[in-house]
């Protein structure tokens, strides 16, 4: 397990936490709109060391040949053994280090301060240490949320599995006919993609679907399409919710509620864990959002591209959506997504 540093403290990134951020280094992608460059490709040895920036192009491999899932995905991090590590990504250069001993001295300290730590890329799942990193994390009392670009199902149904995470963002790239293009890799096999969409949507542990809104990346049809492929991977899956099943009441039927919970179908709002909505439905929130928390949809969130310096596929290629763009098709995703939300994009 590697770290290449830390954000010792952010209030937004997991909900409902207090939490600092850890950065692994190393990626299976190279979505050209990424700001994480020097995580992804490395840097010359002497800028790592200091923690400078500048690095090398590096070629970008497809997943199934940079991870080693399709071989070792029995042998997944939560097993303790086997997987790949930050140096089976394609990157050229060399990547900072954070010690694993720095940041566990720096979480004793934070006992009662924070409560819960991000693990962010770069890809964590290619972290061969993963999972003992993550029983360390919560052996201390700290929540664990893990980012992850879905490329390595077996890798994350298995620490989920294990218990090792409290709640998983994972981003949905594009439209399955633009996703090879906007994650930077030719001929990108969808079918792990698929899986993690699948496997996050079986409500198993709490989640969102991400995705960065990037002009010149993503048309209307192209969200729409996103969209479209959630409610399919969403169609067959089981509701999950404490009192029933929003569906059912719509359909008219009346299921016993759990015992404890009171209620029947549709009351109270309040869904199990493993939605990421698991909060009573807030008044705050558009109807149509609470609704979809209800009926054990997962957040997606469509979040805004900051443009800046130093994005993978060169300065100023990319740009954001205009953000009245994105509220005028905000409901139309809501009505095929109904926990479509916009995140930073003013
Ligand atoms: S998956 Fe994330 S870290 Fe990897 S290249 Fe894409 S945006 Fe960057």
């Amino acid at each position: 397990m590697r770290l290449s540093g830390i954000q010792k403290l952010t209030l937004l990134d997991f909900p409902g936490r207090t939490a600092a951020t850890v950065f692994t280094p190393g990626c299976n992608f190279r979505c050209p709109f990424c700001h994480n460059a020097d995580l992804v490709r490395g840097m010359p040895e002497d800028a790592a060391r200091q923690g400078g920036a500048g690095a090398p192009e590096a070629p970008a491999r497809a997943p199934q040949a940079a991870d080693a899932e399709a071989g070792t995905d029995s042998a997944c991090p939560a097993g303790g053994a086997g997987g790949t590590d930050a140096s089976d990504t394609g990157a050229a250069g060399a990547f900072p280090t954070y010690e694993l001993a720095d940041f566990f001295a720096f979480l004793d300290k934070r006992q009662g301060l924070l409560d819960g730590i991000c693990i962010t890329g770069g890809e964590p799942l290619l972290q061969p240490g993963l999972a003992d990193f993550c029983a360390r994390v919560r052996e201390r009392g700290f929540a664990v949320k893990l980012d992850t670009n879905g490329s390595l199902p077996g890798r994350l149904r298995a620490l989920v599995d294990a218990g090792l995470v409290d709640y998983v963002a994972m981003d949905v790239k594009n439209a399955p006919e633009r996703y090879a293009e906007t994650a930077g890799v030719a001929n990108l096999d969808l079918t792990r993609i698929r899986e993690s969409v699948a496997f996050l949507m079986e409500g198993r542990v709490a989640c969102e679907f991400r995705t960065t809104v990037v002009d010149g990346l993503h048309t209307e049809d192209n969200l729409l399409g996103i969209a479209r492929w959630l409610a399919d991977a969403k169609a067959g899956q089981p509701v999950r919710t404490e009192a029933g099943n929003v569906a059912d009441a719509a359909a008219g039927i009346e299921r016993p509620a759990p015992a404890g919970t009171g209620g029947r179908n549709g009351q109270p709002a309040r869904a199990t864990a493993g939605t990421g909505a698991e909060t009573e439905a807030d008044p705050k929130r558009p109807a149509c959002t609470a609704a979809g928390a209800e009926a054990g949809w997962p957040p997606w969130f469509l979040q805004g591209f900051i443009d800046g310096e130093g994005v993978l596929g060169g300065t100023g290629r990319f740009h954001a959506w205009e953000p009245d763009g994105l509220r005028r098709i905000l409901p139309e995703l809501q009505r095929i997504v109904p926990t479509a939300a916009l995140r930073g994009i003013d």
